[in-house]
């Protein structure tokens, strides 16, 4: 098969039940934070992902880059990395949250308060290696802690002008139905979560050639940490709900990304997201594809990857033919010579 194309990790976080996100960011040194990142490549890597898109370090600068031009030098082993460095936030909306005003913790995102300040964020980042630009559409800022929309329409489609102007797209946290909206309209190439998404909505990602990605598996993850005993207690109402936008977006052809936000879950487990995707309605075929084709496609790598194919890279890995193959999408990667 080609080399799996991870479309959501995290490499410079783990498993949030062994420690939470805000301790990660906070009480991590870069360095200890960064000697786990070069595990998680490796492990991605021989759980035959060969690139991943890595969506932002949360509060490791700009380690992603340091750690991808290490592999690209066989340094250490690891995937072919698409790295978006800090991601951006609209000020005071992200993480960690600090308990008084009076105290200003460091953030997992670089935080922007006015559109200047984005346009500068953007120019930065790239500057320092982004191959992406990731932008927080939405976030948990409302008044009881609801997520609500962050930027303005025009403040995302500034951020989209200045990354195309350097043939890179943008690309948004989005789980609100007004998020979502505002990202699309301000021509963002990907949607990550999307969890409130509706029909119409879906409809006009269609119409506009905005993917998806549905990151399955982290919240999956997420209620399994709060308690949820799968298959003994009752489905959660976000997982419920997860099902519901998911198989409305795939109604709608919606471009479907793999990408499973892994990191909140371990790494190496990367496909936790495909077998989620099948069990949520997905044909098993569309998933494979999702993984390598599509991904390619969507993030400008199809022309190199995603494909076996005369004129690309020769990114292959061998799986097991499992006797449950295709239902299930357990996958133990051997590598080939890339
Ligand atoms: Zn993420």
């Amino acid at each position: 098969m080609p080399g799996l194309i991870e479309g959501h990790s995290h490499l410079f976080l783990h498993p949030y039940n062994e420690t939470t996100w805000d301790d990660q960011v906070l009480k991590e040194s870069r360095a200890e934070r960064t000697a786990r990142a070069v595990e998680h490549a490796k492990a991605t890597l021989m759980a035959g992902f060969t690139t991943v898109r890595d969506l932002g370090t949360e509060g490791s600068m700009y380690d992603d880059v340091g750690l991808k031009t290490a592999i690209e030098k066989g340094v250490v082993p690891g995937p072919r990395m698409i790295c978006a460095t800090r991601a951006i936030v609209a000020k005071g909306t992200y993480g960690p949250k600090s308990p008084s005003p009076d105290v200003v913790l460091p953030q997992g995102a670089a935080e922007v308060a006015n559109i200047n300040e984005l346009e500068n964020e953007v120019r930065t980042q790239i500057s320092k290696g982004a191959d992406v630009v990731k932008i927080y559409a939405d976030y948990r800022w409302g008044k009881n802690g609801e997520a609500e929309p962050t930027f303005t329409t025009g403040e995302i489609a500034a951020a989209v002008a200045i990354a195309k102007s350097s043939d890179r797209e943008v690309v948004t946290h989005a789980t609100t139905a007004e998020g979502m909206l505002r990202a699309i309209n301000a021509g963002v190439s990907t949607i990550e979560h999307g969890d409130n998404g509706t029909a119409d909505i879906f409809k006009l990602m269609k119409e506009k050639g905005v993917a998806l990605c549905p990151t399955l598996a982290a919240g999956d993850a997420i209620e399994q940490y709060r308690g949820w005993r799968k298959g003994i207690d009752p489905e959660p109402d976000r997982i419920t709900n997860k099902k519901k936008t998911f198989q409305l977006a795939l109604k709608a052809g919606v471009t479907i990304c793999m990408g499973g936000d892994v990191g909140v879950f371990a790494h190496g487990d990367n496909a936790r997201e495909m077998e989620l995707m099948v069990q949520y309605g997905m044909k098993t075929l569309d998933v494979l594809k999702s993984a390598t084709s599509t991904n390619a496609d969507v993030f400008g790598y199809g022309d190199r990857i995603g494909r076996i194919k005369q004129g690309l890279l020769a990114d292959l890995i061998a799986v097991e033919n499992k006797d449950c193959w295709p239902t299930s999408l357990l996958l133990k990667g051997i590598l080939l010579p890339t």
